[in-house]
């Protein structure tokens, strides 16, 4: 049996003998792993550690020199790709072509890409005028935070964990990450390239654990954390924004969602159709940027239900190595039960089921895992749950529209404010009705398009800040003004 480790000032935890938990494969729940689960005083050691490389060599390093390490954490990552894709694969049951497409390689590029960005931003400068003549200058310095807690979901562990990880090191802090108890696995991985590329120990710490009165907690509540980055559902980071506010400590939060996928009649069907399949269907549905809420304008309503129905019958369900599947299950039995009760509600609230609605059959071992159908309905209004709330699964509710107007209401008549997908070939209207969506990320005729470069997060309550490029030093960073008198 595996046995997943604390990373803790550049080396894997002793057999704790502690507290440990099982983690199970969502593919048939056989348990796949034992993970040790971090105590108050293991969280104390790992940030005692973090804070103590700060002003180790990593302190001292040069920008040039910490940005070369993380490019060599990118060449390591991908000398060791079939790794990192069997332990993701494994925590989540996802299929080989998401892992080896998206997933593991945006892991590399998180380190390549924030390495560059950092070497390249400039800081301010500002001259100024004084009653003397002589005149001022201001300038800005850019120093890093601190230890930032880290705390990651489990939908796209890797990609999301890296995401934080890469430009809270590239700005010259330390980490204490906190991976989620369902997908454990990539992020102890990560320490033995931290090592193997000579990041000083300390720099990257790995405890694991659940959110409660467990390692999230111990983390949040750690004086000695200086700042949190934390992606997950909202009602979480409404519980770590209490306790960040001990010791006024900045959050960067990227929070739930109930995105909109709106689908003018002028469309390229086939490609609106295929758009909205892959958000509301990749990676089972488990995609915060996915669309659960999808509005077609009326002329060609029918049509493209019934052409998304087909494409959502004809997934191939499978184990993530046999390359002929293309769906996998969710994450855990636990998340299934809430799946599924949102499955139920939908017919007790008068839905009309398209497709789906319930757990396939599956052979053998397969039947076992936390497996449910693709799920599209119609006919229910907008006050209904599964229109309003955030499910994370394979479902989408469809309701017709019939002007721009109209849906754009629809599109905004909600708490969320993260990601839109906009499909039509009338580029003055796309323009339109992006600037009027109230969300942090539209896509038009495209979705999960993503240049690291920009900026990422949502609107309302779907996120606080933006990362990615220069937008994850305002984050990471802390710039002090200087001013010289002439
Ligand atoms: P979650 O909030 O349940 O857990 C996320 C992490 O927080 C886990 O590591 C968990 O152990 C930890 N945690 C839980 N309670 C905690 C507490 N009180 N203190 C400290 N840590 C705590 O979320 P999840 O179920 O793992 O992930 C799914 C959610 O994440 C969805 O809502 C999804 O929309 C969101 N998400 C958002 C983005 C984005 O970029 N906006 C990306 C991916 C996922």
């Amino acid at each position: 049996m595996r046995q997943i480790r604390h990373f803790i000032n550049g080396e894997y935890s002793a057999d704790p003998g502690g507290r440990s938990f099982e983690k199970r494969s969502p593919l048939d729940n056989r348990v796949i792993a034992t993970v040790a689960e971090a105590t108050r005083a293991e969280v104390d050691a790992a940030v005692r550690a973090a804070r103590a490389a700060l002003s180790g060599p990593w302190g001292r390093m040069t920008t040039d020199e910490r940005c070369a390490l993380l490019h060599k954490v990118a060449d390591e990552i991908t000398r060791r790709f079939d790794d990192f894709v069997a332990a993701e694969m494994a925590d989540t049951g996802q299929p080989h072509h998401v892992m080896t497409h998206a997933f593991i390689p945006r892991g590399a590029a998180n380190f390549r890409v924030f390495a560059d960005t950092v070497k390249n931003v400039p800081t301010e400068a500002f001259q100024m005028a004084t009653p003397d003549g002589a005149g001022a200058l201001n300038y800005g310095l850019r120093l890093p935070k601190g230890v930032i807690g880290v705390i990651s979901p489990w939908n796209a562990p890797f990609l999301l964990m890296t995401w934080k990880v890469a430009p809270a090191l590239a700005c010259g802090n330390t980490v204490v990450v906190k991976p989620s108890e369902e997908s454990p696995q990539t992020a102890a991985l990560l320490g033995e390239v931290m090592n193997a590329v000579g990041i000083p120990r300390g720099v990257y710490n790995v405890v694991q654990g659940f959110g409660p009165d467990s390692a999230g907690e111990f983390i949040t509540t750690h004086e000695e954390i200086d700042a949190i980055t934390f992606t997950g559902e909202t009602r979480t980071g409404t519980a770590i924004m209490q306790a960040a506010a001990v010791g006024m400590r900045d959050v960067s939060f990227e929070l739930g969602g109930k995105n909109a996928g709106i689908v003018f009649a002028d469309a390229d069907f086939d490609a609106a159709v295929d758009g909205i399949f892959r958000s509301a269907f990749m990676n089972t549905g488990q995609v915060c940027l996915g669309t659960e809420r999808v509005y077609v304008e009326r002329p060609i309503f029918d049509r493209f239900v019934q052409a998304l129905k087909l494409k959502a019958e004809a997934v191939k369900y499978g184990r993530p190595e046999d390359h002929a599947s293309n769906y996998g299950p969710l994450i855990s039995q636990e998340h299934r039960r809430k799946v599924l009760g949102y499955y139920a509600k939908a017919v007790e609230e008068g839905a009309t089921v398209v497709t789906g609605g319930g757990v396939p059959e599956l052979p053998g071992e397969l039947a076992d895992g936390a497996w449910v159908q693709p799920t599209i309905w119609t006919g229910l209004p907008e006050t209904a749950a599964v229109v309003r709330e955030e499910i994370f699964g394979p479902c989408c509710h469809i309701r017709p529209f019939d002007d721009e107007a109209e849906v754009t209401a629809l599109a905004n008549a909600t708490d969320y404010g993260l990601s839109t997908t906009i499909w039509t070939t009338n580029l003055a209207r796309a323009h339109r009705v992006a600037a009027k969506v109230e969300v942090g990320i539209t896509w038009v005729n495209s979705w999960f398009l993503r240049d690291l470069r920009t900026a990422f997060g949502g609107s309302k309550q779907s996120g606080i800040g933006r990362e990615g490029g220069v937008h994850s030093l305002e984050f990471y960073t802390e710039t002090r003004n200087v001013c010289i008198k002439l």
